[in-house]
């Protein structure tokens, strides 16, 4: 039986540092937004070659204060890629915004700058990327047209943990990088996390503000805030695992490298091109008969997953949300993609195996 994910075997190389992490901790008896949230956000920073980081509670709220960061008027437009995770679109719905869906770019599944130009309106503020599966965006073109619009550009980074386009970290790009450390990604925590990225002393203010009652002093409340912190524990936990981020890629790297090379052409790969350096987050592929294929599998005590089963334009929750277009890219992907096991808990050996069953499919 080979599981699509493991966390307790994908966490049993810092067992020992985790246990002794939390017998400090219970020392200490200091619980919220202390020295280890504080470290981890320095630790965070500096990994990233950037100045400011702000611990937050998760990659949802890591979006929605990005968001909240730029003060846009209600009723403002956002542009998303079309085929993301719901949490995305919900950020934009959340801050009383409207998605304006914009179509992928079919090989890389990446929002498809050709396609942006023609959803800018006068109300377009921003455009939130989504460096999907672990691969970037094409963020040159993004960020030109950024500028001449001047618009805000927050990048969604939750499965891109350590990826590169033209040898720059993913969450270094736009005014605000949002990051999720929710325990399946690749950093990820033993329970609920996130972070943000972002440019000038001034945001790094009011997100602080803005997780902690919108309160830079105690009692004394300047903005109307949440209660978003990253979690003390969590923070504790994810300062032993960052020093291994480079390694757990490296290792996701290799298993991604081994269906690239032994997987037959009936299965469309993940595009590699030059100048992006690929997380692999998730290993997709693309296959006519998906669903057939994943029976398959299963039956062969392989589990596999679907990102997503249901693009966001179908979910009954946005129907009143979004103009549904149809979205053709976002609807073919859907139908098609089947997500392989490629996590650090998983072997060489292990991967070979599948891909040998897959070929016979
Ligand atoms: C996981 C994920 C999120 C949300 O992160 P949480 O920590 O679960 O809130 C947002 N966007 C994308 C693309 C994700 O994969």
């Amino acid at each position: 039986m080979i599981p699509y994910e493991n966390l307790k075997i994908l966490n049993r190389p810092f067992e020992e540092k985790l246990k002794n992490k939390f017998s400090d901790f219970l020392e200490k008896g200091w619980y919220i937004l202390g020295n280890e949230v504080a470290e981890f956000e320095k630790e965070f920073a500096a990994y990233h070659q950037e100045q400011y980081a702000v611990g937050v509670a998760n990659g949802l709220d890591a979006l929605i204060l990005s968001l909240k960061c730029c003060g846009f008027k209600s009723g403002a437009q956002v542009i998303v890629p079309s085929n993301t995770y719901i949490a995305t679109i919900l950020a934009i719905i959340h801050c009383d915004l409207i998605p304006v869906l914009v179509e992928p770019d079919a090989r890389t599944y990446n929002i498809d700058p050709l396609a942006i130009p023609a959803a800018i309106t006068d109300r377009t503020v921003a455009v939130m990327v989504v460096h999907l599966y672990g691969q970037c965006c094409n963020m040159d073109p993004i960020l030109k047209l950024a500028k001449i619009h001047q618009l805000k550009v927050i990048e969604d980074c939750a499965q891109a943990h350590g990826a590169k386009y033209k040898n720059k970290l993913a969450g270094t790009f736009g005014d605000f990088g949002a990051f999720s450390f929710y325990p399946t990604k690749n950093l990820g925590a033993l329970g609920d996390a996130g972070a943000i990225i972002c440019k000038s002393e001034e945001d790094q203010q009011r997100l602080r503000q803005l997780r902690n009652y919108g309160s830079e002093k105690k009692y004394h409340n300047g903005v109307i805030g949440y209660n978003s912190r990253l979690d003390e524990l969590q923070a504790a936990f994810l300062r032993i695992k960052l020093p291994h981020l480079d390694e757990i890629n490296t290792h996701k790297r290799k298993l991604a490298s081994i269906y690239d090379r032994h997987l037959n052409d009936s299965f469309i790969k993940p595009k590699q091109e030059p100048g992006y350096a690929n997380v692999y987050h998730i290993y997709n592929i693309l296959h006519p008969e998906r669903d057939r294929l994943k029976q398959y599998l299963s039956e062969h005590d392989i589990t596999t997953e679907i990102h997503y089963p249901v693009a966001p334009h179908d979910q009954p929750a946005l129907k009143d949300h979004l103009k549904n277009f149809g979205y053709p890219v976002s609807a073919h992907i859907h139908q098609h993609t089947l997500s392989l096991p490629c996590s650090f808990a998983h072997t060489e050996e292990q991967i070979h195996y599948i891909a040998g069953i897959l070929n016979k499919f």
